[in-house]
């Protein structure tokens, strides 16, 4: 059993009831966003604690700490990659995670696309998109995406279910709404031109989760507001 940490108990209802607010103000039901823990810098007992909670969604932005972390927790758990993955790490990852966040290039999709075929998987995946043209952030160019929109829909193997974005470094929340309203837009564009529906928004972070919910996100990833209070040290 792991020491429960009570601030993370009171973090997480906490945060939970703001994305509840942010549902209520934009008339939404709260059942249609999903929050996931991004555990990255959390320590292993963090992370147990939020299992003891009841938490079943985690998300990592390194695969090899995801991989670790699947082995020591428990098998249900849903690991969701939100970084950067390397082609060669993919074998690996696939079979491990339900939902790959980050698809930051065409070349990425198509190698998915070819493990999935040869491991018989249908991976779920979102593309990552540099909404703001970040010379610094991974992802798809929107103008990239559009144009390479019908070779994306030819991976038949993984199965899109919609985008992902960061709003850049440093901006308010207020500042990176134009930002999530651009990706659900972009979104809609190209759900339009496919011939099977693009649900997901995976957008917001700890500054800017509200206004994401607001602007449509269904998946907030959510790491430093949920362990904040707690320091490493007293692990
Ligand atoms: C770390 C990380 C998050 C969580 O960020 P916080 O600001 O700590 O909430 C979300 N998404 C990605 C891709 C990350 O790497």
């Amino acid at each position: 059993m792991a020491a429960l940490h009570p601030q993370i108990a009171e973090n997480h209802e906490q945060i939970r009831e703001r994305i509840a607010a942010a549902c209520g103000r934009s008339g939404r039901t709260p059942g249609t966003v999903k929050l996931v823990p991004v555990v990255k810098y959390a320590p292993l007992d963090w992370v147990r604690s939020l299992v003891e909670l009841g938490v079943r969604d985690l998300g990592e932005s390194r695969p090899q700490q995801l991989l670790e972390r699947a082995d020591l927790l428990p098998s249900d758990i849903r690991w969701h990659l939100v970084g950067h993955l390397q082609r060669n790490k993919a074998r690996k990852v696939l079979p491990r995670t339900t939902l790959i966040h980050s698809v930051d290039t065409f070349r990425l999709l198509s190698t998915l696309d070819r493990l999935a075929g040869e491991m018989a998987l249908r991976p779920r995946v979102l593309l990552q998109v540099n909404v703001a043209g970040e010379r610094t952030k991974h992802g798809f160019a929107v103008s990239e995406l559009r144009e390479e929109w019908s070779a994306v829909l030819g991976c038949r193997n993984v199965d899109l279910h919609g985008l992902m974005a960061m709003a850049p470094y440093g901006e308010t929340a207020e500042e990176a709404r134009p930002v999530f309203r651009r990706l659900r837009e972009l979104r809609d564009e190209l759900a339009d031109r496919s011939p099977f529906p693009l649900p997901e928004l995976s957008m917001g972070m700890s500054n800017d989760f509200e206004v994401a919910v607001e602007e449509g996100a269904t998946l907030v990833r959510i790491g430093s507001r949920l362990f904040s209070g707690l320091s490493a040290e007293s692990d």
